[in-house]
């Protein structure tokens, strides 16, 4: 069973003081991956180094340098969002004396029929994405993963002394859902955490898939799926099982199709009662620009799919010039997808960067793959070039 929200959890954390939490976003993780500034050497700080990519200078590229390396979008947020910002900017002086959080939460409440006691907006994903790992694991309740899968959650799972359980993800580049289960099954609790679309992959975990770890899993596991990438994909969400009641999280961001990464929107939709075990960790106010933004974003009808468009095509694309050159790629539904260089990827990595072109990372499961993200069209031309350069050296 789910235990109830109590203090032990807080007193859990109020006994960590001297641990940093590191809630790392992509831009912290793709900061992290570059080599120290100024030292000369080229070491690269371990991506859950916190205090490294959370408090060092935000690095400052060189001009004309493209940068691929965060999963960002580059057409920014639509003209709909920045004319909410610029307008409900003048009542900034008051905390949201228009409601701009209940309209937003009213907004995706009738756009997706859920109640709206079944919806938090945070300032993007990262929070409710690390509040459920402290709400959900501890050293007895693991957290279970794919590998790769998104690293953003790892350090935070360290800090709270759970253990990590890392599955390969299957043939199709899904999660492993039986896998996880049979791992949940083990403890009988903790979090499983799917990422759909994948992230470094791009690839999708089957609807099915993700029904049957929900439907088989211990009673006292929560599922936890991030579905920070589903508009750029053809994959169904699986919003629809929060308003059947069933034990699972589902995240959404206005960081990656609607370009508001900087603006720093997103949801936790799931039962009041999961919510709730969220919010015992803080709940601070939004941005009232970021919920106008986002808002205006989502009454948008013509925004997901235009966009979805842009990027699909560029990243097609892309794909022509690597099946072209017989590079070694996963294809992907999303806006990053991973290229097996066949060397070891933290080289290629360092020689894009001479070419002034910073790509993602690399996950240590796959040390000769590194991870694009689609940029523009002139982006990716340029990103061509300096890769076909790289690698015939
Ligand atoms: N989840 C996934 C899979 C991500 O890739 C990211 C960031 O790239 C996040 C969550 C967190 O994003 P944000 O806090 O900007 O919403």
């Amino acid at each position: 069973m789910l235990t109830p929200p109590s203090r032990r959890s807080f007193l859990r954390f109020a006994g960590l003081s001297v641990v940093t939490l590191p809630f790392l976003t992509e831009q912290q993780l793709a900061y992290a991956a570059l080599p120290q500034q100024n030292s000369g050497t080229t070491v690269m700080p371990k991506p859950q180094d916190a205090a490294a990519a959370v408090h060092r200078p935000r690095t400052v590229l060189p001009p004309g340098a493209v940068k691929i390396d965060a999963n960002e979008n580059p057409l920014g947020p639509a003209p709909v969002a920045l004319a909410a910002i610029a307008s409900s900017a003048v009542t900034g002086g008051r905390y949201d004396q228009n409601g701009y959080v209940s309209s937003l939460t009213d907004t995706f409440s009738k756009q997706n029929g859920i109640p709206a006691d079944h919806i938090a907006v945070y300032a993007g994903s990262t929070e409710p994405l690390n509040y459920s790992i402290m709400a959900f694991t501890a050293p007895g309740s693991p957290f279970i993963t794919a590998d790769p899968s998104y690293d953003g959650p790892l350090g935070t799972a360290a800090a709270v002394g759970a253990p990590v359980i890392k599955l390969p993800l299957t043939p199709t580049y899904g999660h492993d859902a039986r896998a996880m289960v049979a791992a949940a099954k083990q403890t009988g609790n903790g979090l499983m955490y799917i990422c759909n679309p994948n992230n470094p992959t791009g690839t999708l975990t089957p609807r099915e898939d993700i029904l049957y770890a929900l439907e088989n899993k211990p009673k006292g596991t929560v599922l936890l799926v991030d579905e920070a990438y589903i508009h750029l994909s053809s994959s169904p969400s699986v919003i629809d099982q929060v308003v059947a009641g069933k034990d699972i999280i589902v995240l959404r961001t206005f960081s990656k199709v609607y370009g508001m990464a900087g603006i720093r929107c997103g949801f936790a939709v799931a039962r009041p009662d999961l919510l709730a075990r969220l919010q015992h960790f803080g709940m601070n106010s939004m941005p009232i620009t970021a919920a106008a933004a986002a808002n205006a974003s989502l009454l948008d009808a013509s925004l997901v799919p235009a966009r979805k468009k842009i990027i699909a095509d560029t990243r097609n694309q892309t794909f022509a010039f690597l099946t072209a050159k017989g590079y070694k790629f996963i294809p992907s539904e999303s806006n990053c997808f991973m290229i097996d260089t066949g060397r070891p990827g933290k080289q290629v990595i360092e020689a894009m960067r001479a070419q002034n072109v910073y790509i993602g990372r690399i996950w240590p499961v796959w040390p000769t793959s590194v991870r694009i993200t689609v940029g523009t069209p002139d982006e990716m031309a340029k990103f061509e070039a300096a890769f076909q350069q790289v690698m015939s050296a």
